[in-house]
């Protein structure tokens, strides 16, 4: 699977092009909350073959520009169905974050997806492993190396877990989750740059838990 980056918008958002390299079947994941991605997708040469928009979860900068991506790329769009009471707020989030202009439509849902759920892109087999935490439902979705986190972990730190519908305990059973994935995997997350689990197990200061867990040598960790 190949995986593009897009950053984009007011917020610096990470949206992910995965292409499924033995028929050129290509997935948006997350989508900002500007038109950048649209134009920016129009831009590729040779156009990609995009067959689905997944979500990560329901915060604006990830899921406000669904309706722009619809209208260009009518194709089947998945949610995790525990975001949906988040998802359902982005015609006010923009409100809620104190910057009305960014109310955005929700778009068009087709598929609501569950721990453990699949979903075919060519010959390339996506799995959803939900991670709440961060928000009510947020999840992540991967192939053998690479996994689109959104905002679940990023280099050296997590998602916030201080907004109202977030919750710091289910965030630190979700990372153990994660982090029980294989360590070569690559982390493509929803704001800054790439690494991998193990990196992120032996060095984030978030997870020192985990490593005390696993009789790790624990170096640096924060209590949250
Ligand atoms: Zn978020």
């Amino acid at each position: 699977m190949k995986v593009q980056c897009f950053t984009v918008g007011n917020f610096q958002v990470n949206t992910y092009l995965v292409t499924d390299e033995a028929t050129g079947h290509a997935a948006i994941i997350d989508t900002g909350e500007t038109d950048e991605l649209v134009r920016r997708l129009r831009a590729l040469d040779p156009a990609p073959d995009i067959k689905m928009i997944l979500l990560t979860h329901g915060h604006l900068d990830h899921a406000g520009a669904l309706s722009m991506l619809q209208a260009q790329w009518d194709v089947p769009t998945s949610l995790p169905k525990d975001e949906v009471p988040l998802f359902q707020t982005l015609p006010i989030q923009g409100t809620m974050f104190g910057q009305p202009s960014l109310n955005r439509p929700c778009g068009r849902i087709d598929h609501y997806v569950v721990d453990g759920d699949t979903v075919q892109l060519g010959e390339t087999t996506l799995r959803f492993l939900s991670t709440p935490g961060h928000t009510p439902g947020q999840g992540c979705w991967y192939d053998d190396d690479d996994i689109i986190v959104g905002d679940t972990l990023f280099a050296g730190s997590i998602g916030r877990v201080d907004f109202p519908m977030s919750d710091g305990a289910l965030a630190k059973v979700s990372l153990r989750r994660l982090l029980a994935l294989p360590g070569h995997m690559r982390v493509h997350s929803g704001h800054g740059p790439v690494t991998t689990l193990d990196k992120e197990l032996k060095t984030n200061p978030f997870l020192g838990y985990l490593r005390v867990e696993r009789g790790l040598p624990a170096g640096w960790g924060m209590d949250w």
